[in-house]
């Protein structure tokens, strides 16, 4: 996806590259930065996807529209014809995903390059969004692919340090005996399977925006699937730092130098939070287009259904019931607090919108490991005795103890406000 130009980052409505009719192709000329894969020789051809304006394209992002550019051009049957006018500058320097290059590419240096229009004239950021709200969630589910990798990698060094002597141990233990290790390892595993439910349970609905047989079903979990990309993209990457970051905890110094590898996963998580929409636009677009539209309606539609799993939570999982409640009792003022203060406060969807935005993750988090957590309980009680369905319950309660009541924090963040936020002149920093 070739969207990026040093003066058009986050905001692509500066885009320069320029597309100019040609019959029924167009010429495209300008320059692309930090593309991904935007020249390798792992493939016989590579297909990029350029946002180039027109010349009468009016201004800002409606303007723009979306051509693919092939690296070399094919006739009818598939054959290479010629190589475009389109080359790689440079290969960025990176602090990590160093197998993944990271391309300034320049398009048109000589007669313009070939592309055709994917889509309309001026209608290519909904034409890339279709590709990119994938991508978004594809990105979530690198945080939780890193976060797995990280924990793995620091069980199976806590499993092989020793370092003291824990409690009830009359010889120098492993240090997963410790405690402290263990909140770290647990910290870990409970991020990595709470972002993986977020993220299947967003897939499925997806999958039912598709297949859903009445029309008004599967405009029902598109609203949820919109709802919930962001949150996917922004929860799991950022917890994905936190996860990554314990690693390196884990292995004490071993952590800082390179030999592990445990300072990999640190710094090839580092990009998730930052590319397809930083976190801080991934609340944005919650906050706005995902909240504002429709005055909250997806985010009420997703509170009601989760209140609904309260009255099942009883017995032995009764205490995550509990806690589960007043995490959602948390969402529930904050998104009230919001809708009904934003008016009043337009750089509050800005100032707040990451801390809102955690705060849903964790109590959909919270909600999707409670439901884990039953299913569970009915095997338990159904007689099973794998151990996988008592971890499961374990999990979901030291999520539900240890990370969920962030939400509270976040919960006051919101209620407080930007004031705080904005209240240094921008040129007294
Ligand atoms: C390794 C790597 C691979 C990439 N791959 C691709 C690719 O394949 N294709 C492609 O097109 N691009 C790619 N990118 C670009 C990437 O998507 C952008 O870097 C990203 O969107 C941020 O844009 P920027 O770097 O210009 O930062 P800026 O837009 O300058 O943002 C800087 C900071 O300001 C904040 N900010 C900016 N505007 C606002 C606003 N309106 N409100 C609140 N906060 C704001 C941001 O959140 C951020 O914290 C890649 C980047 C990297 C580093």
């Amino acid at each position: 996806m070739n969207l990026t130009e040093p003066q058009a980052g986050t905001d692509l409505a500066a885009i320069k590259t320029r597309a100019e009719r040609d019959g029924d192709r167009y010429r495209i000329r300008g320059q692309k930065i930090y593309i991904t894969w935007g020249e390798h020789q792992m493939s016989e051809n590579i297909i990029h996807l350029v946002l180039a304006r027109l010349p009468d394209a009016p201004a800002g992002v409606k303007g723009i529209s979306l051509f693919l550019v092939p690296k070399f051009l094919v006739d009818a049957d598939g054959s290479k014809i010629e190589r475009n006018d389109l080359r790689v500058v440079s290969v960025e320097e990176k602090m990590g995903i160093h197998s993944s290059p990271t391309c300034v590419m320049s398009y048109g240096d000589n007669d313009g390059a070939i592309g055709y229009l994917v889509g309309e004239e001026h209608n290519g950021l909904a034409c890339m969004f279709t590709m990119m709200n994938n991508a978004r969630l594809g990105v979530g589910l690198q945080g939780v692919a890193i976060t797995e990798r990280a924990c793995q990698h620091a069980v199976a060094f806590a499993k092989e340090r020793v370092q003291g002597i824990a409690r009830g141990h009359t010889e120098r233990s492993t240090i997963i005996h410790h405690p402290d290790v263990r909140r770290m390892l647990m910290q870990m595993r409970a991020i990595a399977e709470a972002g993986r439910a977020l993220a299947y349970y967003a897939s499925a609905q997806t999958d039912l925006a598709h297949h859903a047989s009445a029309q008004a079903d599967r405009a029902a979990f598109q609203r949820r699937v919109d709802l919930l990309i962001p949150i996917v993209k922004g929860w799991c990457t950022e917890m994905a730092q936190e996860a990554t970051y314990l690693g390196v905890q884990v292995h004490g110094g071993m952590g800082f130098v390179e030999e592990t590898g445990a300072a990999q996963h640190m710094r090839d998580a580092r990009i998730l939070t930052i590319y397809e929409g930083t976190t801080g636009i991934q609340a944005l677009d919650l906050m706005g287009r995902k909240m504002l539209r429709d005055q909250g309606q997806a985010m009420a539609e997703l509170i009601e259904e989760m209140k609904a799993l309260k009255a099942s939570l009883e017995g032995d999982l009764g205490d995550i019931g509990q806690r589960f409640e007043a995490g959602l009792a948390a969402l529930e003022t904050a998104t009230r607090s919001y809708l009904s203060s934003v008016g009043d406060d337009p750089d509050l969807g800005s100032a707040v919108g990451v801390d809102y935005m955690m705060l849903a993750g964790n109590v959909t988090c919270a909600w999707l490991m409670a439901k884990a957590a039953l299913a569970a309980q009915k095997h338990i009680d159904a007689g099973s005795s794998d151990e996988f369905y008592r971890h499961k319950i374990s999990v979901a309660r030291f999520f539900v103890e240890r990370i969920l009541p962030r939400g509270e924090a976040q919960r006051q963040m919101v209620e407080a406000g930007s004031a705080s936020t904005m209240a240094i002149d921008a040129d007294l920093f």
